[in-house]
This record gives structure tokens, C-alpha cells and sequence, in this order.
């Protein structure tokens, strides 16, 4: 058999016991790639925690090495990026099956265009032999010494229901096969789910009277029988007793994710273009600041996330311009600190985590205390003069909730904050703000009111 070009030999050897499964599941996916066409330079290999978290480091593409039961997000991330790539999740059933479940049954409905190879072993082997969600029933291991009470899942079946386009099953034992259903999934369209009962003759082996590899190998070949053959009817989950299926579960040829985001991006950019672009852009370019890092920190309940929200969509859909928004809250969520942060750029937007903020608006005390002084030079902070009486140099206090409650809306002090930001940065226009507000909250004319009276503001001196 040639070698793939998708192993990096350099690497070699690899950390693995001996007589472990993960080797061969390595060699499956190296060929798979290759005989499925991928480009190395366009392929992504992602992993989890655990023994087969380490395969990435045997494969010549690019990789991630998540953390544990994440590998199938950052897969979901990469490829809905980047729906050009070749995207390969490799899990074990401790991280992708047990602490990831969730993810996988997620990944499963969405049906994303991610390939994952699930290795299950039965255990969560780097740690010592713990039983996993896929532990056979009466099995021991570290954590399970008198048996294990309870029933494994089964995972082809789990990952059919929950909708994933293409489902299958094989076993170390049955290599070539396996990495058959692993070119056939990477050929598929959306989520691909392959599971490769697999061996840990150095855990679960030994606790269970399959001490050498061998003996684990002959166990999968007695135990495995094809779907749809006579001995099939009888077969349940994969394990150390009876049989179980391998063979395809799913091939349902469905669209993928990436087919209908593809649609709905498609739509959301025609809905854009056809709106006029008014004064944003162009007044931010000629302000010469394209780019604005904006954050709204306070309190939760003072509707922080709805400003920074109603500021991106203005940005976006009526100036034309790339925007993005995330928020925070401590444990308390109302109450407790709280903050939005929004960056609006004439640049497409690389990560969405405000990193040196331009302007900073204040809203409690906590929030001034988090921000003034601690900025780096350029950014203005601005803050609520109701939370603080004698503001630091180069902090301008403006008072933000008295014009709130002076336009007979105390708990729009978020929308006056904005409006007082909107005249500040120019980085978003007003009539792309006031049209937004319009849209989210329909007939609040006090809203408008509100964030027009700190537009005003602007125009007095700070406090
Ligand atoms: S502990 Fe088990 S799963 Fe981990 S490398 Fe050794 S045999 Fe493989």
C-alpha cells in the first residue's frame, strides 16, 4: 500500500501503546484523504483531548487541537467559514461521544459539510480507563470495577436519528472498509458520521479478559457482522458480548449546511445591496476612522446588548458597512457587570473580540472603575455623570440617565448613550441609527426621543 503524502512522517513515531487502534484508524484517514482527492493546503484536521486527540500531530495539513469534546464546534466554525475546505473531525468516544455528546447531536441536525471519525474504544484511555458513554453494560474499567450498570449508546444510531447525512461503522479490524466509509464520507455534501470501533488493550482490554491485541482484533472480527446479513437481526451496540452492525446506516444524500447558508447569505447580501447607502461610509472615510472598537459596559438590565445590537445592524444593513457584536455578563446576569462590545469597520471583520477599543460609554460605576485610566492612548471613555462625581482626566462625563428620565424614559439610558456615541464617532450615521430603531422597536417614539436627546448632548460641553 503507497504511503499518503497526508502523513507526516516526520512525526513518527507515534505516542500510542502498543496493539492500540489508533494507528490504524490513522492509516484509514491519511489514505481516505488522499483517494478522496483532498489538498493538504486546503484541509483541516481537528481534534479533541484524549489518546486520539494526538492524530493531528501525525497529519500533514493543517490542524487544531481542541480542547476536550470541542473538536466538532471548531470543525462547525472552520467550515462554515471556509466552506471550500476539507474538514475532518477526529474524536474519541470519551471526548466526542460523552463530554462532546451534545455537539455531535447538533452537528448531526445541522448538517454541516464536517467528516467526523469517531474512535470508540470504549474508554477514556489517556486518563486511565474511566467508563465512557459507550462502555458496554457490565464491562469493567477504572471507574466501573464491579460492572458497568449502564447501557452504551449507540452511536451510528444516535447520529441517523438526529439527521446526518451519511452514518457508518467499521472496525480496526476491518481497515480497509473503514477507510472506504471514510472516502465515501468526505465525498458527501453534509455531515458525515463514521464510527471505528477501535482497541485499548492497555485499559479496557486488560480489565475485561482481552489482554493482548490480538485478542481484542479477533474479538471485533467475531463480533461485527455486516447489516442486513442473517446474523444482523440479533446485533445490538458495539461491545465485549453479542454482535453488532457495521456497514452504512445513512446515506441520504441530503443538501448540506453550507448549501443553504450559501443561500441565505446570498439572500441577506441581495436585501443589502438594494438598500441605498447613506451617510456612514462616507462620513467615517472621511473622518479617516474606518474602524471603530465600541464598547457599552454597565450593568445587566440596562439593554447593553440591545444597543451594541441595534448599532451593528444599522452599520451593517443600511451603511453597507462590516460590523460585529458580542456581549458579556457575570454570573448574576442582571445586575451584575455587564458589557457589549461592537466593532464597525469599512474592513471585513477578522475576529469579533474587541481587543483596543476607540471609545468606551460607561453606564455604572463599576464599568468606570473597570475602564478610565486603563485604555490605551486614543480611546475615549465616556461616562454616565450620575455614577461618578469627579471624573479622572481625560474621561468625559456627560449625564446620560438624567436625559433619560428627562425624555420620560429612565431605562433608555442605553439609547441615549447611543445616540451621544452615534455624534461622537460618526462611526455609524443617525438616519442609519433612528431606522434601525424604528425596525427593532416599532412605534416607541420615546425610543427615538431618547437617542436623540443624546445626540444633542454632543453638542453641550461634558460635565
Ligand atoms: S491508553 Fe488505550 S487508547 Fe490510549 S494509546 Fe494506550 S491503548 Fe491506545
Amino acid at each position: 500500500m503507497s504511503r499518503s503524502k497526508f502523513l507526516d512522517m516526520g512525526a513518527l513515531p507515534h505516542f500510542w501503546c502498543e496493539g492500540c487502534g489508533n494507528g490504524i484508524v490513522l492509516g484509514a484517514i491519511v489514505r481516505a484523504l488522499e483517494n478522496a482527492g483532498a489538498d493538504p493546503e486546503k484541509t483541516v484536521v481537528v481534534t479533541g483531548i484524549g489518546c486520539t486527540g494526538k492524530l493531528d500531530d501525525y497529519v500533514a495539513c493543517h490542524t487544531v487541537h481542541g480542547t476536550h469534546g470541542r473538536a466538532l464546534p471548531i470543525a462547525t466554525g472552520i467550515k462554515a467559514a471556509n466552506p471550500d475546505l476539507t474538514v475532518l473531525a477526529v474524536l474519541g468516544d470519551g471526548d466526542g461521544a460523552t463530554i462532546g455528546g451534545n455537539h455531535l447531536l447538533h452537528s448531526a441536525r445541522r448538517n454541516i459539510g464536517v467528516t467526523a471519525v469517531l474512535i470508540n474504544n470504549f474508554n477514556y484511555g489517556m486518563t486511565g480507563g474511566q467508563y465512557s458513554g459507550t462502555t458496554p453494560q457490565g464491562s469493567r474499567t477504572a471507574t466501573s470495577v464491579y460492572g458497568n450498570p449502564e447501557p452504551a449508546m449507540d452511536l451510528c444510531r444516535v447520529a441517523e436519528a438526529a439527521g446526518a447525512s451519511y452514518v457508518a461503522r467499521s472496525t480496526v479490524y476491518h481497515g480497509v472498509q473503514l477507510q472506504r466509509f471514510i472516502e465515501q464520507g468526505l465525498s458527501k455534501d453534509g455531515f458525515s458520521f463514521i464510527e471505528a470501533v477501535s482497541t485499548c488493550p492497555t485499559y479496557f482490554g486488560r480489565l475485561n479478559q482481552l489482554p493482548s491485541p490480538v485478542d481484542m482484533l479477533m474479538s471485533l472480527k467475531d463480533r461485527a457482522v455486516p447489516r442486513g446479513s442473517g446474523g444482523s437481526g440479533e446485533a445490538g451496540t458495539p461491545g465485549i458480548e453479542g454482535k453488532f452492525e457495521i456497514g452504512v446506516f445513512a446515506d441520504k444524500g441530503l443538501d448540506g449546511f453550507s448549501a443553504r447558508y450559501a443561500e441565505v447569505q446570498t439572500a441577506a447580501v441581495a436585501r443589502a445591496q438594494a438598500r441605498p447607502v447613506v451617510a456612514g461610509q462616507a462620513q467615517a472615510k472621511a473622518s479617516g476612522k474606518g474602524h471603530w472598537e465600541i464598547v457599552l459596559a454597565g450593568f445587566g438590565g440596562q439593554g447593553l446588548g440591545l444597543a451594541g445590537q441595534l448599532l451593528g445592524e444599522a452599520a451593517v444593513e443600511i451603511d453597507g458597512r462590516y460590523a460585529s457584536q458580542v456581549q458579556a455578563y457575570g454570573s448574576a446576569a442582571r445586575g451584575g457587570f455587564a458589557k457589549s462590545e461592537t466593532i464597525v469597520s469599512s474592513d471585513e471583520i477578522k475576529y469579533p473580540g474587541v481587543t483596543r477599543p476607540n471609545l468606551v460609554v460607561a453606564l455604572s460605576e463599576e464599568a468606570y472603575r473597570r475602564y478610565a485610566g486603563r485604555v490605551g492612548e486614543g480611546c475615549l471613555v465616556i461616562v454616565d455623570s450620575a455614577v461618578v462625581a469627579d471624573a479622572v482626566p481625560g474621561v468625559q462625563a456627560y449625564p446620560i440617565s438624567e436625559m433619560a428620565e428627562r425624555a420620560g424614559q429612565p431605562q433608555s439610558a442605553n439609547l441615549v448613550a447611543l445616540g451621544l456615541l452615534a455624534a461622537i464617532s460618526g462611526a455609524v450615521s443617525p438616519q442609519a441609527l433612528e431606522e434601525s430603531i424604528r425596525r427593532r422597536l416599532p412605534g416607541n417614539r420615546g425610543a427615538l426621543d431618547a437617542f436623540r436627546s443624546g445626540f444633542g448632548l454632543a453638542e453641550g460641553p461634558a460635565c
